[in-house]
C-alpha cells in the first residue's frame, strides 16, 4: 500500500480533498458535528490525539523525551506509550489493536481504538429505559474430558468450577438470577455455552478461566479479562482469531463489551491486592462471538504462580475473588442502567447517545 504522511495529507486537504475523493484516492478528513477528524496513514484511519482530547475537554500533554502522552481532566488519566499499543484508563490498562504513533510531530491513534474504547468508558452506553441487568449467565470454563490447564496435579476445570459455585451464591445474595453454563464436572460444548445463556434471556455472559505458564514455570502472574475484537481489528490474543476478522454475533455488543471488561478489570485489581494487571484484552474467543449479549472472560490468574494462587486454591481466596467479579457486575449495571442513580458515580456528563455528537466533559470510571 501507498504511504501517505499526514503532512501529505494536510497539504492536499488545503488544495482540495473532493478531486481526490472523487478520484477515490483518499478518504481522509471527515467532520461529523464536532467529533475530531479522521486522517489517513498506512491506509488506517486514525484520529489525532490532539484533536480527540481538546473535542473531550482533556489536557493533552508530553513531557520531553518521553514516550508517555497524557491526557488529563478533572477525575480522569489517561496515559499512552508512543509506538505501544497498551494505554492506561485512570490506572487500568487496556490494549488497542494497533499501536499509538508519532507522525510528523503529531500523536494518532487507529480511529476504531478512539472510538470503541476511548470513547465508550469516557461516554459509556446506556440501557434503554426501564431495562435492567437481572440474570447472569456464569460459564465455568472446560469440564469433563476437557481438563483446561495444568499445573501439578491441579486443573483448570475444578478451580473454575468452585468459583462459579461461590460466585453464583453471592450474586443471589445480591438479588441476580443466575444461569450456569455447567454445575458438574461435565462436557459442555463451547457453542452451547452462550446458547444457554441466550435460552436463558441472561442480560450478561461471563466466562471464568485462569491461565497457567505454559513452560512449567512461575513468573507469569496477573488477571486480565477478554472482550470480543470489533470486526476488523487485531485481537490481543490472536490465536482465537481463525483467520476471520468478521463481525459476529458479539460484535453486537462491542462497546458494552468492553465497558463490562473493564468495569470488570478494574474491580478485580482493586480487590486482589498486589496483583498484576494484565489489562483488558479483545479475542474472537468462541464463547465471545456468539455471545448475543454482553460478555467477557475473566482470566482469574496463574495457576502456576504462588502470589495468584492465593485467589484460586482456597476458600477464603476464592471468596475474594467471587466478590470482586460481584462488584464488577455492579459496577456495570450502576452505569448502564438509567435512572438508578448512577450518573453522578461515574460522572455527571454521561448522556444519551442521542447527544453523542456533543463534545462531553470527561467522568471518572
Ligand atoms: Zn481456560
Amino acid at each position: 500500500m501507498r504511504r501517505v504522511g499526514l503532512r501529505r495529507v494536510a497539504l492536499l486537504n488545503r488544495r482540495g480533498f473532493v478531486a481526490l475523493l472523487a478520484a477515490g484516492l483518499w478518504t481522509g478528513v471527515t467532520r461529523v458535528g464536532a467529533t475530531p477528524a479522521v486522517v489517513r496513514y498506512q491506509d488506517r484511519q486514525y484520529i489525532r490525539l490532539s484533536d480527540w482530547a481538546s473535542w473531550r475537554g482533556l489536557r493533552l500533554s508530553r513531557s520531553p523525551g518521553s514516550r508517555e502522552i497524557v491526557a488529563s481532566g478533572p477525575n480522569l488519566r489517561i496515559a499512552f506509550l508512543i509506538d505501544g499499543t497498551r494505554v492506561e484508563y485512570n490506572g487500568t490498562g487496556l490494549w488497542f489493536s494497533y499501536p499509538v504513533l508519532a507522525v510528523d510531530g503529531q500523536v494518532i491513534a487507529w480511529a476504531q481504538d478512539v472510538r470503541g474504547v476511548l470513547d465508550t468508558l469516557v461516554q459509556p452506553p446506556r440501557l434503554a429505559p426501564g431495562k435492567r441487568i437481572r440474570t447472569i449467565c456464569l460459564d465455568a470454563g472446560h469440564g469433563g474430558k476437557e481438563p483446561g490447564q495444568k499445573s501439578g496435579n491441579r486443573l483448570e476445570k475444578q478451580y473454575t468450577l468452585a468459583l462459579a459455585q461461590e460466585l453464583r451464591g453471592r450474586l443471589v445474595d445480591a438479588g441476580f438470577s443466575v444461569v450456569m453454563t455447567r454445575r458438574s464436572d461435565a462436557y459442555v460444548d463451547l457453542a452451547e455455552r452462550p446458547a444457554i445463556a441466550i435460552r436463558n434471556s441472561a442480560d450478561l455472559f461471563v466466562s471464568l478461566h485462569y491461565n497457567a505458564s505454559p513452560d512449567g514455570g512461575s513468573d507469569a502472574s496477573g488477571v486480565e479479562v477478554y472482550a470480543m475484537t470489533p470486526e476488523g481489528a487485531k485481537s490481543t490474543n490472536v490465536s482465537a482469531d481463525v483467520g476471520s476478522l468478521r463481525a459476529w454475533a458479539g460484535n453486537e455488543n462491542d462497546r458494552e463489551n468492553v465497558l463490562f471488561a473493564y468495569h470488570m478489570q478494574r474491580s478485580l485489581l482493586q480487590r486482589l491486592p498486589g496483583t498484576m494487571d494484565r489489562g483488558v484484552r479483545r479475542a474472537r474467543f468462541l464463547v465471545l462471538r456468539l455471545a448475543e449479549m454482553p460478555a467477557i472472560l475473566i482470566e482469574g490468574g496463574f495457576m502456576s504462580n504462588a502470589g495468584d494462587a492465593r485467589w484460586i486454591y482456597s476458600e477464603t481466596g476464592r471468596g475474594r475473588m467471587a466478590q470482586a467479579i460481584v462488584d464488577g457486575i455492579q459496577a456495570y449495571k450502576r452505569q448502564v442502567e438509567r435512572g438508578s442513580g448512577s450518573g453522578a458515580i461515574q460522572g455527571n456528563t454521561s448522556s444519551t447517545s442521542s447527544t453523542s455528537r456533543s463534545a462531553p466533559g470527561s467522568s471518572k470510571n
